[in-house]
């Protein structure tokens, strides 16, 4: 049988307000080719200077993945010839990169876990973007210059759930820094698959495939596995050498198939030489210093959501896989008195089952601090937990007080005792065949009686309080 071999390529956009070699900002949704300048257009004699951000960025990545950050590490030069490309060449780091030998740890649904090795991450500019129009091509170079740090895998992934796990792992912690927006859809964290194939147990690499260009995590996994296919098949077929070539190709999400681009080109292509016009990169003491304090990540968050609020693995894995959801988790928990399971509840099934289409974590019309104060209601019982779900559903609507809700909507649950003594006492006696009956040995009746003590309160009696008094009373 066959082994699935995948290593990954992902560029990251950094969240610098000024490109890598210039002082125009990166911003996107700007006018086309507004920012610009003579430098991020190659004009002639125009110098890059290094935007100092990107390393401090870079500095921080490394230190996430635990990798070796290169005191000194310098850019290269890389040709290619394409339009949106001003200069013919584009000025990476291949040599000696800023970061190196890093990993990164996934989670699986079981809760096992597998490190996978990071060869290397390096600073690069972006290109700008062809736009094709029926006919026409036109160029906008507004991102021409823009900062990428590239993340390489190693070839550690055996499968496309792997993948997919390393890939959101990788998101989150871009997220966690808060050094890019990682915003696949708009581009700014793209990701190169390189696939192949091998018989189980052999240890050397057989002929890899890139995937260029996919831009959901959905299709990524939906690329693999077609890729598997068609190797593993080719493979059956006695016509692996001939059909599986080293080559770049691209996935085709209407046609479900992925397609050959363009042959892969080697190194040599590229006439890669030292970039002369930029000193080398030097990382100082005190950048060291600055740059490798950062936030709690999310393996770390996660340790400590199990071991503060005694959360389960899976539920404390699910809210630290967004640094949005763990934030609004903890401020939930700010409220005094809440408890993680019933904020765990409200936020991970209630809140996030109602937030569809536009809305999400960042802009749902009820906020932490709302839900965590719901929360608090569900555990002082002031509420069941079932109103609590009528309430989230209103204040999805209304932007209003949570207490003034639960009254608005008569949902305040009867938790004394002498109000509910009071009902039972009339259930009793308002069906004396029956308590005979239950007396008699017929246990099934007990539930009889509850629900006729929570329809007479409306379903607003406290259930757990209806339980314990029939109990007694019924002997
Ligand atoms: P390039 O920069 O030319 O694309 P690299 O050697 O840097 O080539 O490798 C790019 C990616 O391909 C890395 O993530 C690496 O792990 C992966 N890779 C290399 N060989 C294989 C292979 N045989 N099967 C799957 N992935 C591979
Ligand atoms: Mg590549
Ligand atoms: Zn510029």
């Amino acid at each position: 049988m066959f082994e699935v071999v995948i290593g990954l390529e992902v560029h990251v956009q950094l969240n610098t307000k000024t490109k890598l070699f210039c002082s125009c900002p990166t911003s996107f949704n700007h006018k086309q080719n507004t920012n610009t300048c003579p430098t991020c257009l190659a004009l002639p004699g125009a110098l890059p200077v290094f935007n100092k951000e990107v390393l401090h960025k870079s500095i921080m990545f490394g230190t996430a993945v635990d990798a070796t950050i290169n005191r000194i590490s310098y850019f290269d030069r890389k040709s290619y010839f394409y339009p949106d490309s001003p200069s013919a060449y584009q000025i990476t780091q291949l040599y000696t990169p800023v970061v190196e030998h890093g990993k990164l740890t996934v989670d699986f649904e079981d809760g096992t876990t597998k490190s996978i090795r990071i060869n290397r991450a390096h600073i690069e500019a972006d290109a700008g973007k062809n736009i094709h129009d029926g006919d026409i091509s036109k160029v906008d170079l507004n991102r021409a210059g823009t900062p990428l740090l590239e993340i390489v895998s190693e070839p550690d992934m055996r499968s496309a759930d792997e993948a997919i796990l390393y890939l959101k792992k990788l998101h989150s912690i871009i997220r966690y820094l808060d050094i890019g927006d990682a915003n696949m859809q708009e581009g700014s964290f793209r990701v190169d698959v390189n696939v192949s194939i091998r018989p189980k147990g052999d240890e050397k690499l057989y002929t890899r495939v890139e995937i260029k260009n996919i831009n959901s995590f959905k299709f990524i996994q939906k690329a693999i596995e077609l890729e598997v296919a068609r190797q593993s098949e080719a493979w059956e077929d006695g016509v692996y050498e001939q059909e599986i070539v080293q080559e770049t190709r691209l996935f085709d999400q209407t046609k479900q198939e992925t397609r050959s681009m363009r042959g892969k080109e080697e190194a040599a292509d590229y006439r890669y030489f030292p970039e002369p016009d930029l000193l080398k990169v030097v990382v100082t003491d005190e950048m060291m210093e600055k740059y490798t304090k950062i936030p709690e990540l999310p393996d770390e968050k996660k340790e400590r959501f199990v071991s503060e609020y005694g959360m389960n693995e899976y539920n404390a894995v699910v809210i630290t896989s967004s640094v949005e959801l763990a934030n609004f988790f903890e401020t939930m928990m700010d409220e005094e008195g809440v408890s993680a399971k019933t904020a765990t509840t409200l936020l991970t099934v209630e809140l996030q089952g109602r937030l569809k289409g536009e809305l999400n974590i960042t802009n749902s019309p009820v906020d932490a601090k709302k839900l965590g104060f719901l929360a608090k209601r569900v555990d002082d019982k002031t509420i069941s937990g079932k109103a609590a779900k009528e309430v989230l559903d209103h204040l999805m609507e209304n932007d209003e007080d949570v207490d003034a809700v639960i009254e608005k909507l008569g949902l305040k649950q009867v938790s004394d005792t002498g109000a509910i003594e009071a009902m039972c006492d009339e259930i009793i006696n308002a069906n004396p065949e029956k308590v005979e009956q239950y007396k008699g040995g017929k246990d099934k009746l007990f539930g009889f009686f509850v629900g006729q003590v929570m329809k007479a309160s409306k379903g607003s009696a406290n259930p757990q309080a209806v339980n314990e008094i029939l109990k007694t009373k019924l002997g």
